[in-house]
């Protein structure tokens, strides 16, 4: 197979917020993935991929409370990594505001440095926050590769349009 150059490994939103029992905004099959990231996270540690954590991070004051519930408010329970997926202190960790990854963050340059050319897309939520960080990635020229059981949606028909559109307009390879 083509080499897709050197990878990282991208964990989106896997916050209290949205995947733990009182979360404030539960995707109700978030838990399901869970153990599915922890084995692409193991995969990647172990082969030295370096691993970066795209984290919701709202003030109280935020304007996307306009569109959604209060949610992973800065520094609150919820707005931590769930623990079974805990960052270690090698990986990466970069807030976020808006849906997309490379939107007001450091994301893109932090990229570039490490001579990132793929990116392992994992988390939540698929049409949303996965959807506009791979569109973005997309943009600048990286390579997409989803793991299918690793991403999640509020329901079946919104996970496989958001897929189908990934793969079909920024050459995802769904996997
Ligand atoms: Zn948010």
């Amino acid at each position: 197979m083509e080499s897709n150059g050197k990878k990282a490994l991208l964990i989106i939103d896997m916050l209290n917020d949205f995947v733990s029992q009182n979360g404030a905004l539960v995707v109700p099959d978030a838990k399901k993935i869970v153990p599915n990231i922890n084995r692409e996270l193991k995969k990647a540690r172990k082969n030295n991929i370096p691993l970066i954590y795209l984290c919701d991070s709202h003030d109280e004051r935020d304007s996307e409370f306009q569109c959604w519930p209060k949610h992973a408010v800065k520094n609150s329970w919820g707005s931590q990594v769930v623990d079974e997926l805990a960052p270690q202190d090698k990986d990466y960790v970069i807030f976020k505001r808006r849906y997309s990854g490379f939107f007001a963050t450091e994301l893109d340059l932090l990229l570039r440095e490490i001579n990132i050319e793929t990116l392992i897309i994992t988390g939540t939520v698929t049409n949303i926050c996965v959807y506009f960080t791979a569109v973005d990635a997309y943009m600048r020229g990286y390579k997409i590769i989803i793991p299918r059981d690793c991403v999640i949606a509020l329901n079946k028909d919104d996970q496989e349009i958001a897929l189908k559109q990934l793969q079909q307009l920024c050459s995802a390879q769904i996997v």
